[in-house]
């Protein structure tokens, strides 16, 4: 009898984000949506207090648990983000064409409060400011210096709170904000299995966040946001320095010009790819339905279309934040994902062979192509990755067949959750540092990861936890 995987959901290559928020934070719809296919969930800090992500990381940790389904958690800090005060009646209407003033104080003439000092000052004649995802648009008329004349260029009602952006500005805003640094406290007691830094704008900004995380035990993986023009300026240094990515399609959207985003998108996946660090395709990818239970026709095509460039994962925020239909969306996401990776064929990279160990994995990336081309019989790589680096190498070349990933690790079982085609297997190694293959098959085949008489590409060291220690490729069959 041949028996497939337990998880069907998750045998998807595709991994999908989703952000928790009120919509989605009470224990039967988490556990809903880790059966629908979620494998990351993403806490926003920009919303909520440090309890409130405290209370619901704890209950995603334990549902997981209770359902023996792995999920990672992703912190997602708010870094230099710009937002306008309150106004004194929750709102202002703006007529197009009229002058009003940004201050810090509230004033006789109709006034937006800028609460950071930094930013009133750094703004020049002429320049745009974008507030609200850029719905609203101003041109600065005159810096004043307590306050600064703006000219409205299109009408509508601001709401307070709402985000600012500044497009092509270069202000020196610190990149980890003191509410961010509480969330890392609140990691050391809470562990995550990754932080996400808001508005990365060089190397360094992720140097000092891994500094403010060593120095506080934090030791999960860095995702740096591309969501501004620096980001994109820089990126080489920090995909260089950062464990993974996300594109930040919203600010990304409002920072440069919207067209330019499909183009930045498959560009920073395919540089993710060829070094096997993990990609997010994020934001607005079925935003329809917040409201409405079934996602339009273009954004059924966005998530296929982040799957044909091969992302490793796609993501949803408001969606599953605070929209009305949390499960559905997930439900969607999933079929949208297992549809199109079943129907897309596969793709060829030139990944770099730079190391021993990337020659490895090519070589047995080789090997299964060359058995697939006599029969299609090979069902899975296992790969025995203390770290996850060999599975990651691996993904990069989006085989069309699972990746079993062998650890012996929890942390990197729930950070290989973010790779392509990965499904990581925690397994205890009773004697050590010795593996046997015979062992780790008797696991796989218990938790109907794989069945006896598939064909696997192994992937393995001649002692288990060396670093380096990769030397065999080897075509097995389930036997014992
Ligand atoms: C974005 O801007 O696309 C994004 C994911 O960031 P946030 O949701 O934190 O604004």
């Amino acid at each position: 009898m041949e028996v497939r995987s337990l998880f069907p959901a998750h045998m998807k290559k595709t991994k999908i984000v989703a952000t928790i928020g009120p919509s989605s934070d009470s224990p039967k719809m988490i556990e809903k949506l880790i059966e629908s296919g979620v494998d990351v969930f993403r806490f926003n800090t920009k919303h909520g207090d440090v309890d409130w992500h405290r209370v619901r990381i704890k209950l995603v940790k334990k549902i997981s648990a209770k359902l023996r389904q792995p999920v990672a958690i992703l912190l997602d800090l708010q870094g230099p983000e710009i937002r306008i005060g309150k106004f004194p009646e929750a709102e202002i209407k703006l007529e197009c064409g009229e002058t009003i003033v940004f201050s810090q104080e509230q004033s006789s003439e109709k006034t937006i409060i800028f609460p950071n000092k930094k930013v009133l000052q750094s703004l020049k004649k002429d320049q745009i400011v974008l507030i609200d995802d850029g719905f609203f648009k101003f041109q600065v008329l005159e810096n004043q210096g307590k306050k600064v004349l703006v000219k409205v260029l299109c009408a509508g009602i601001l709401g307070s709170r709402k985000g600012v952006n500044l497009p092509g500005a270069d202000l020196d805003l610190p990149s980890i904000i003191q509410a961010d640094l509480e969330k890392l406290d609140m990691a050391v007691k809470e562990p995550v299995d990754f932080v996400a830094l808001s508005f990365t704008r060089s190397r360094e900004d992720i140097q000092l966040l891994k500094k403010e995380m060593l120095k506080r035990g934090v030791r999960a993986k860095i995702i740096a946001k591309i969501e501004n023009k620096k980001s994109i300026d820089n990126f080489s240094q920090i995909l260089d320095e950062a464990d993974g990515i996300m594109v930040a399609r919203g600010d990304l959207g409002v920072e440069i010009d919207l067209y330019q985003i499909p183009y930045w998108q498959k560009k920073i996946i395919n540089q993710c790819r060829e070094l096997g660090k993990p990609v997010i395709t994020a934001t607005q990818m079925l935003q329809s339905m917040v409201n409405c239970p079934k996602p339009t026709r273009a954004e059924v095509s966005d998530v296929a279309n982040a799957v044909y460039d091969y992302t490793d994962a796609v993501m949803l925020s408001g969606e599953t934040a605070n929209g009305n239909y949390p499960l559905e969306a997930v439900q969607i996401m999933n079929q949208i994902v297992c549809y199109t990776e079943d129907k897309r064929g596969s793709s060829d990279i030139q990944a770099k062979t730079d190391t021993s160990l990337k020659a490895i994995v090519k070589g047995a990336f080789n090997l299964y192509k060359g058995m697939t081309a006599v029969n299609d019989n090979v069902k899975a790589f296992v790969v025995l990755s203390q770290t996850g680096t060999t599975a990651k190498m691996l993904s990069r070349y989006r085989p069309e067949k699972p990746i079993i990933a062998v650890t012996e690790s929890i942390e990197t079982r729930n950070q290989l959750l973010l790779t392509y085609g990965v499904y990581a297997d925690f397994l205890h190694f009773p004697r050590g540092n010795i593996h046997s293959l015979r062992m780790i098959f008797q696991d796989l085949v218990k938790k109907q990861l794989l069945a006896k008489g598939d064909l696997v590409v192994v992937i393995k060291g001649k002692q288990w936890k060396l670093p380096d220690g990769m030397s065999t490729v080897s075509l097995e069959t389930i036997v014992f």
